[in-house]
């Protein structure tokens, strides 16, 4: 890590436009996973107006249901009922798209210790069945509209999973990513035989099924820091072709609001980057040529 005063110094001869090599079309995603906390829910709703008079695009915000243990401990916590949590879905859904984020365990009631949490793919894949299955009524039964839109908790994806959310009507994946942190093994090995750029959209169709997924990619995180060449530093890190197409991902509850603007404001300002909402995201990657990989 480097410390405060080593990056002031590199960053006074660094140039702020260096991301002007690249055409930046983004969005931005929160995996938004503390909705029963009244402040971070109060600053993730002000997050996103300013971010829309900022961008003229709208944030998305992938969420974990009201039904999984992790949240439903942090209600219990937090005295958030399971009416106030819908309220606060539906006050998010004005000013953000809503989508899914699944978080899944090997057992459901040990959701605290981390050896079970899904992460990879060393588990029977029935297992997933009962808790997808339980996160999609919810969304039903609480007219709650999940756009069709997925993002995956602890990045675990795999084809049994994009079979399933295909099947339940998924149309857009954002689990993808070529940043370090940011990938499982399912994911890293399909875009590396496939040769998929980092920020390249691609479909990913189960061998059996006519359905197929549009893959957006996430590129790095929103980063926590006053210096926002910290961000364009990062990003060139993992940039392997001009064309750059893809999401910056945050979580709601561990973040600067303040900075993560600062950079979008750099980024509009410096970089001549453009921000785009789930819909615009949808239709940019229908004009491009996009590769189909079979799963
Ligand atoms: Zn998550």
């Amino acid at each position: 890590m480097l410390t405060n005063l080593v990056k002031k110094s590199i960053y006074s001869v660094y140039s702020s436009k260096s991301l002007q090599a690249f055409d930046l079309n983004l969005g931005y995603i929160f995996h938004t996973e503390w909705l029963y906390h009244t402040a971070t829910f109060d600053q993730l709703l002000a997050f996103c107006k300013n971010y829309t008079s900022l961008t003229r695009a709208k944030v998305i915000c992938t969420i974990m249901t009201g039904v999984n243990p992790l949240v439903q401990a942090g209600m219990k916590k937090e005295n958030c009922s399971a009416e106030l949590f819908l309220e606060r879905v539906n006050k998010l859904s004005h000013v953000a798209t809503i989508g899914y984020h699944g978080h899944f365990w090997t057992n459901t009631h040990r959701f605290n210790e981390a050896a079970f949490a899904i992460h990879s793919n060393t588990f029977e894949p029935p297992l997933l069945q009962p808790q997808l299955g339980a996160d999609l009524n919810w969304f039903q039964q609480n007219k709650v509209e999940h756009n069709g839109i997925y993002a995956a908790g602890w990045w675990f994806t795999n084809s049994y999973l994009l079979e399933q959310l295909l099947q339940a009507n998924f149309t857009v994946d954002y689990s993808f990513s070529k940043a370090p942190y940011f990938y499982n093994a399912f994911s890293m090995k399909l875009m590396q035989e496939h040769n998929i750029k980092t920020g390249e959209a691609f479909f990913v169709r189960p061998k059996q099924s006519t359905k197929r997924m549009l893959c957006i990619q996430n590129l790095i995180g929103a980063h926590d820091s006053p210096f926002v060449l910290d961000f364009d530093r990062n990003l060139k890190k993992i940039l392997d072709s001009k064309n750059v197409y893809g999401v910056l991902n945050a979580h709601d509850y561990d973040r600067s609001f303040t900075y993560t603007l600062k950079c979008i404001e750099h980024l509009l300002k410096d970089a001549n980057a453009k921000f785009f909402g789930h819909t615009e995201l949808v239709e940019f990657a229908s004009m491009a040529q996009v590769k189909e990989i079979l799963i």
